[in-house]
């Protein structure tokens, strides 16, 4: 039976791993599985490798993605980390310049001493540009953190499939809720699991979503040998978190655009990033490859005084790093998720002092710009 995809949120993809008929999936606190025989296995040998609770919760964000597997990993990192794991030392890989910062600093000091060497592009032309007979991937982020920018994902895919490159898109920031990468032609979709998916700001996770089985298999190999794999426990606070995912996202990013139109009109304001504008340069390959705009805004204050007013001065909305979670958060890039960013690097992109990041929750959107406007003063 083909079901929207809220229903799958609220349900996942039973599989009866138990018997009493509980509706919610019980946490399987068990570390190693008894073999029924020599030889034989019950399909579980060891929560390192497989976990009746977290196959519960990859098979449920496989289907969310339309994909064929997923693996869970116990941080979004972690699971970037993994990912690297595929390439070897002379390995090239193109990123888009706009990432999380965490991505960025994992690629600067740790895949580059491993070998690994990542260039950035900012645009499609210079992706095909940055392509040598070393390069293995392209990875991407979109929209982008914390600029906001889209990429045609299509287009990406083309290049890609043109040149036998892996495609790896972070999905992260949309969800499968609005943004359905594998049907752009991506070869592995991200999740920071601690975002959206768990949405309440309340635990870490990762996930790797694939449509081969091999490229399945070779990372069920790569967790299971390197060991960042997630605890039941927290697997299944995500797999609750997946429950809300749909009425999350769309309340949220209702509330997201009240803020922008209320931001769009304040003074102090300078710019709003946001690809829900109709101003914004990516608006029409939004409107053509996602089903929602989300509920991250980025927008640059007056000065840097300004920001820094905004940030000690909010009350319901909290100054911490993070985002998609009930709470709604601000960040300020500059010195939180982007302060490993060479200073020169963060002005060309424009994460300065003026910039600040706001991951919208679940409050009433009247309270919200309240908040911020109280905040300014
Ligand atoms: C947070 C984040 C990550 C890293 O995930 P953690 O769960 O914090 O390790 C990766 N990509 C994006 C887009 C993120 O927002």
């Amino acid at each position: 039976m083909c079901m929207d995809i809220s229903t799958i949120c609220v349900h996942g993809c039973k599989k009866k791993f138990d018997t009493t008929g509980a509706v919610a999936v019980p946490i399987f606190a068990s570390a190693t599985f008894a073999h029924p025989g020599v030889g034989q296995s019950t399909g579980f040998d060891y929560s390192r490798s497989l976990n009746p609770t977290n196959v519960h919760l990859e098979d449920t964000v496989a289907a969310l993605e339309g994909g064929s597997e997923a693996v869970a990993f116990s941080s979004g990192m972690a699971a970037v980390s993994a990912l690297m794991e595929l390439f070897s030392p002379g390995d090239h890989i193109i990123a888009s310049d706009d990432l999380y910062g965490g991505t960025f600093r994992l690629f600067l000091h740790i895949s580059q001493k491993n070998g690994v060497k990542v260039s950035y592009a900012a645009a499609l032309e210079d992706i095909e540009k940055e392509i040598t007979p070393a390069t293995k991937a392209v990875f991407i982020e979109t929209p982008s953190n914390p600029m906001m920018r889209v990429t045609d994902m299509a287009a990406v895919a083309a290049v890609a499939r043109k040149h036998k490159l892996l495609f790896i898109v972070d999905n992260t920031f949309l969800t499968p809720y609005f943004q359905k990468p594998f049907s752009h032609g991506a070869d592995i979709v991200l999740h920071s699991g601690t975002k959206y998916l768990g949405g309440h700001n309340d635990t870490l996770s990762g996930m790797l979503v694939v449509k081969d089985s091999v490229l399945a298999e070779k990372l069920r190999f790569i967790v299971k040998t390197t060991g960042a794999c997630l605890s039941p426990f927290d697997g299944f606070l995500i797999i609750r978190g997946i429950k809300t995912l749909a009425v999350r996202m769309e309340r949220m990013q209702e509330t997201a655009l009240k803020i922008v139109q209320w931001l769009l009109e304040q003074n102090a304001i300078k710019k709003v990033y946001y690809p829900g504008l109709k101003e914004h340069p990516d608006y029409e390959i939004s409107c053509r490859q996602t089903s929602g705009f989300g509920g991250m805004i980025s927008f640059s204050v007056r000065d840097g005084k300004t920001a820094e007013r905004v940030l000690e001065n909010v009350k319901v909305i909290k100054y911490a790093e993070s985002l998609g979670g009930v709470e709604s958060l601000i960040t300020y890039p500059m010195l939180q998720t982007h302060a490993d960013l060479p200073e020169s690097e963060r002005n060309a992109r424009g994460i300065n002092e003026c910039l600040l990041r706001l991951s919208v929750g679940l409050e009433a959107a009247e309270d919200l710009i309240a908040d911020l406007k109280q905040s300014f003063i």
